[in-house]
């Protein structure tokens, strides 16, 4: 998968702005992109989920917690109805939880659907998406679809903590419409400190939003930025139940922000009702006190015990605190997935900024032990000249074949 050429680094400038808007106007009007696309999108062969070891996608194999499947099964009776009351519920369970006013949440199924729509109501031709590099790149197919210029920002310090650059983000545009920002950052895991987003926050121009998205805070012990929604701060905060709570495949998330910016984001979609029985799931799962806790000590464990076991044969890896982490194999990174894909151990994509890093997505310990297993020997392996990543036969006949 190739992002289109039309991204920049720093300032924009005119000719780069004319290529943007060239190639983007041919993807114009295009649906949503999400990892799931993305993650399929740069396996080497169409992979059954099946079939291998998949920590291609950022999912979360321990799937939703005991009590969310529980609910699913007491509520699928009731599915021949739409159980508006419930969906209400929910969403004001998690205000209530939160602190927050009920208008201040919106419950979506996933949190791609309000990413994708805030990115359509902030940015446009004259209004550029600000964004770190490497980075989630839902939001940047999200611009391409409106023509608006995309303005990647290096992470600062790659070497290192390898956090969004705040003042090289807030500097690249004196009118953004959106400064995207994934905190944990997805392919890093690593965090950016929380005054830094704030700055941001409070720096930016009117008529230009901060999306934070924070769908892996889960796993980290950070400061969730839902506190300056509540300040009444310019900020639109994600979260999803994808990734901790492990209903990637059940799909639920919120946006959270004031009723003022949400009114901006709401009418482009998401008027939908939710399948009952992800919000069942979701509910259940906010009502778990011992879910977060646990299942955030169990990925520490499994996370920092990959990190150290790649460290020690003398690889870099990003410094995570979620469940992804990158590893620089030294070589094109891309040629490492294909390998390891002969082997039916599929592993994460390659950004372009960082051609010889790959993304593992921490799986179960016997998973993890399989792709230790796989990857030693790989990595001993002449690997030159192994074919890039074929599009998924589906996605090539669908209004995705962009992605390849
Ligand atoms: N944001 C980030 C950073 C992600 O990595 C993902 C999925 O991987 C999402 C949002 C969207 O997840 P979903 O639509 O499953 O909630």
């Amino acid at each position: 998968m190739t992002l289109p050429s039309s991204t920049l680094s720093g300032g924009l400038s005119r000719r780069n702005f004319l290529r943007a808007a060239a190639a983007s106007s041919a993807l114009a009007g295009l649906p949503f992109v999400t990892e799931a696309h993305l993650a399929h999108a740069a396996i080497p062969k169409f992979a059954p989920s099946d079939q291998g070891i998949h920590i291609d996608a950022n999912e979360n194999p321990m799937g939703p917690c005991e009590s969310a499947r529980k609910a699913i099964a007491a509520i699928i009776p009731n599915g021949g109805r739409y159980l508006f009351d419930k969906e209400i519920g929910f969403s004001d369970l998690f205000a209530r939880q939160q602190g927050l006013d009920p208008e201040m949440v919106v419950a979506y199924a996933g949190s791609s659907e309000p990413l994708h729509l805030t990115v359509r109501a902030f940015a446009s031709p004259t209004r550029p998406l600000v964004v770190a590099d490497p980075s989630y790149e839902a939001p940047i197919w999200a611009a391409q679809s409106i023509n608006a210029p995309i303005l990647k920002v290096p992470l600062s310090d790659p070497k290192g903590a390898a956090t969004h650059d705040i003042p090289a983000m807030l500097a690249a545009s004196s009118t953004p419409g959106v400064i995207y920002i994934c905190n944990p950052n997805n392919p890093t895991g690593t965090l950016t400190p929380f005054e830094q987003i704030e700055k941001a926050i409070d720096s930016v121009p009117k008529g230009s939003v901060v999306l934070v998205d924070e769908a892996y805070i889960h796993f980290t012990d950070a400061p969730s930025c839902i506190s300056l929604v509540k300040q009444g701060k310019n900020v639109l905060v994600l979260r999803t139940f994808s990734k901790l709570y492990g209903m990637a495949g059940i799909r639920m998330g919120f946006i959270v922000g004031s009723p003022d910016l949400l009114k901006k984001v709401q009418p482009l979609g998401g008027q939908n009702p939710l399948p009952i029985t992800a919000v069942a799931a979701a509910r259940a799962s906010l009502l778990d006190p011992e879910l977060v806790p646990t299942r955030k000590k169990v990925m520490a464990g499994l996370r920092e015990e990959n990190i150290a076991f790649l460290r020690s044969h003398g690889y870099a890896v990003t410094p995570s605190v979620s469940n992804c982490f990158m590893v620089n194999v030294g070589k094109p990174g891309k040629q490492v997935q294909a390998a390891m894909a002969a082997k039916e151990i599929y592993i994460g994509r390659v950004w372009p900024a960082w051609p010889d890093s790959v993304r593992i997505t921490v799986g179960t310990q016997s998973e993890m032990a399989a792709f230790q297993n796989a990857f030693v020997q790989v990595m001993q392996t002449n690997t030159a000249g192994l074919e890039p990543p074929a599009l998924h036969p589906r996605l090539q006949q669908t209004p995705f074949s962009h992605l390849s």
